[in-house]
């Protein structure tokens, strides 16, 4: 197989068989950063010819899916992973297979069809995204990146990859994958912050033709699923110049993150309480929801005040509970 890089995974601070002892002895002068070969980009062919065979089928990436379909993975892969979307999206598309047609449907319903994906903010939002293509944009998701910077929800990372992915634009699309890839590619370096320069420096990495968006499809899913953030799978990298394996994988400086947990928190208190909501064909009475979180009374309060403010939950007149719409 051509494009395998090299032959294993990264060991911490291993040796540098491939440096001449005049290099390792500079090395010591210098520091190894130094003298290792730097990669000054990331070659397209070596790149795009991996991602030929090994690009995931993605319900979402195949040709007949429009650019409002697009979106919606978009919104709901922000945060969580492909296999708890794909499920998800493919009932979401099936039913309201445009902007107009997720416009018409009620806020409680889009949230229902959220179902447990998480961050349910996000369900709000893709509705509200909705009603304004549907009325201020022709039921036409736009295709200029300033555009669709205007329509709720969408950020600097969505809009782009809905230019580059649904319309085929050669702009750069820099998620934490990418600049994982990126930061150990051309700087060889394990630490990858957001950085003010971060668009125009993956930019810069486009090929210059029609591949482009490609190319930018084929980063994020060797970020994915190669050069991941724990794991890099070195050994079936098809980048044959790698600046942080050629340094011998340094490592970070800064401390590893937590991973998040979820068991305790607000959020899991916030999906307790939408899950009776979302159970309810009616508005619920205040002691239905408490018994959906009996452990922190302090924290099913704050849960519940959250849930109000991001105006996912709203009361009735007569003080019950219900899901946005539906207390009337
Ligand atoms: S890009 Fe990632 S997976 Fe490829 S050689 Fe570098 S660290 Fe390893």
């Amino acid at each position: 197989m051509p494009w395998l890089g090299c032959s294993g995974l990264p060991a911490t601070k291993r040796s540098l068989p491939s440096l001449s002892a005049f290099h390792a002895a500079i090395g010591f002068e210098l520091g190894i950063a130094d003298i290792v070969p730097q990669a000054s980009g990331i070659d397209a062919g070596e790149l795009l010819g991996w991602f030929d065979h090994a690009e995931r089928d993605l319900p979402w990436r195949r040709p007949e899916v429009t650019p409002w379909q697009i979106l919606v993975s978009e919104f709901m892969l922000q945060q969580t992973p492909v296999n708890r979307v794909e499920p998800i999206w493919l009932d979401w598309v099936a039913r309201w297979p445009t902007p107009s047609s997720t416009a018409a449907a009620g806020p409680a319903d889009v949230l229902r069809a959220w179902g447990k994906l998480g961050y349910p903010r996000r369900a709000k939002r893709l509705h509200e995204c909705a009603v304004v293509i549907a009325t201020e944009h022709s039921d036409e998701v736009p295709r200029e990146v300033e555009t669709l910077l205007t329509l709720p929800g969408v950020g600097a990372y969505t809009a782009r990859a809905i230019a580059c992915f649904a319309y085929r634009q050669r702009v750069p699309v820099v998620d934490t994958n990418v600049r994982r890839v990126v930061s150990r590619v051309v700087h060889g370096s394990a630490e990858n912050p957001a950085r003010a320069g971060d668009l125009d420096e993956v930019a810069a990495l486009l090929p210059d033709d029609q591949a482009a968006p490609r190319f930018s499809a084929a980063l994020m899913e060797l970020g994915a699923i190669v050069c991941t953030a724990r794991k890099p799978r070195c050994g079936l990298c098809p980048l044959t110049e790698c600046r942080w394996r050629s340094a011998g994988y340094p490592e970070s400086s800064t401390p590893a993150r937590r991973v998040q947990r979820y068991a305790g928190t607000d959020r899991q208190a916030r999906g307790r309480l939408l899950d009776v909501l979302r159970a309810s064909p009616a508005p619920v009475t205040r002691a239905q929801l408490d018994v959906a979180w009996l452990s922190d009374a302090a924290q099913r309060d704050r849960a519940l005040d959250s849930l109000l403010v991001d105006g996912l939950v709203e009361q009735t007149a007569n003080g019950l509970f219900a899901l946005v719409g539906e207390g009337d």
